[in-house]
């Protein structure tokens, strides 16, 4: 699920759901007056222009021209991004909005973003970052230094890399995991997932937890809804898995588009037959925005069709997204069925987890806790 920031982006950095006070605003920043391009990585020079590496779509960008993500521009046959530092939103959240339920719950993460994106998702709740240009959403310069050195000052013990598409803002992802990695703050990626191999393999050296968001099965409908395709997502996932990245994934049940249950069984046996099994599964429910806003919400019927579907195929941690009843936010243990997470929203009222296990027949549950 990706948050809906449109009142937050321009606004005093807020710590949503907390009350404590804040320790910095925005507004005492200085602007940007003039954006500065930043060497971009993961691209050659081709006879016919600049061939980008860093995503599936391997843009050709010719001179003076940007790529599908509006972040990375050619200038004079160097690769350069515009996606470095100059902030579009920030906010500290509670880890549970990612959503992350198995990774340090409770916890609050610092979350930034920058504008530009490498899908066109017809559903984005964020269009209004993501769709554009960094140069043309209204922006605060951090560094990578300064972003880590808010996080500790205001008690966070990682930093999300989210809202917009952190792989539209790579580098100064990369360059600020290193630096929050070598300070002991978690860094999270909340991502499409749509990311070549090496890069991936560079920055999950840093990254302790990532949320991917894997849009339906179908590969055909993929491109309609995005723009992008399956195969590239399935492959992180396998990635990240074996990198040791903590891993949740987010399926958003659109109706006519992602809501067919015979495909969504066809994803979780793959998720099982691929070693998903102990991976948290979001299905979360669609309320109609941007370019799909004729359509109805999801009806809650569907989200719990698929949870059964999950659980039948073996998938152990199946939640629910934007539906605050049924118990679909609720951590159980897959061994004893007891009650492990209360959860409501994005709030934890009980916790029956101890050093990893379940307090009440010491099975081990999956995730860092
Ligand atoms: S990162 Fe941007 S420029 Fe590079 S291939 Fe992907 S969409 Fe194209």
């Amino acid at each position: 699920m990706k948050t809906n920031l449109y009142s937050l982006q321009f606004a005093d950095i807020k710590r949503n759901t907390i009350n404590n006070q804040p320790e910095i605003n925005l507004y005492s920043l200085s602007m940007l007056n003039k954006l500065k391009l930043h060497p971009a990585l993961y691209w050659e020079l081709t006879q016919d222009g600049i061939k980008c590496r860093l995503c599936p779509h391997e843009c050709l960008i010719k001179k003076e021209k940007i790529g599908i993500c509006k972040t990375r521009v050619n200038v004079e046959n160097k690769l350069f991004t515009k996606a470095f530092g100059n902030i579009c939103s920030i906010s500290i959240d509670p880890i549970e909005k990612k959503p992350l339920f198995h990774f340090s719950p409770s916890s609050e993460t610092f979350s930034i973003a920058i504008g530009g994106c490498t899908f066109r998702c017809l559903n984005c709740q964020n269009y209004s970052i993501s769709q554009k240009d960094p140069e043309s959403v209204e922006q605060y310069y951090l560094s990578p230094e300064q972003i880590v050195t808010k996080a500790i000052k205001n008690n966070c013990n990682s930093i999300s890399y989210t809202y917009s598409e952190p792989v539209a803002f790579f580098e100064f992802m990369l360059e600020t995991a290193n630096i929050a990695r070598s300070k002991g703050i978690n860094n999270i990626m909340v991502s499409n997932g749509y990311i070549n191999h090496k890069p991936l393999a560079e920055l999950s050296q840093y990254l302790d937890a990532a949320n991917i968001d894997l849009k339906t099965f179908d590969n055909t409908i993929y491109k309609k809804i995005s723009g992008g395709s399956l195969q590239p997502v399935l492959d992180t996932l396998i990635m990240l898995h074996e990198k040791g990245v903590w891993l949740e994934i987010t399926y958003l049940i659109i109706p006519e588009w992602s809501d067919n249950l015979n495909s969504i069984r066809e994803m979780c046996n793959w998720l099982f037959a691929n070693n998903f099994s102990d991976v948290p599964l979001h299905f979360s429910r669609f309320f109609p925005t941007y370019k799909l806003d004729d359509l109805p919400p999801t009806p809650v019927e569907i989200l719990v069709k698929a949870m059964e579907i999950a659980k039948q195929e073996g998938i152990k941690y199946v939640y629910f997204g934007n539906v605050r009843e049924q118990n679909g936010e609720n951590t159980y243990c897959y061994n004893c069925k007891e009650l492990l997470i209360k959860r409501t929203g994005f709030n934890v009222l009980e916790n029956h987890i101890s050093n990893g296990k379940c307090n009440y027949c010491n099975s081990i549950v999956p995730g860092m806790w």
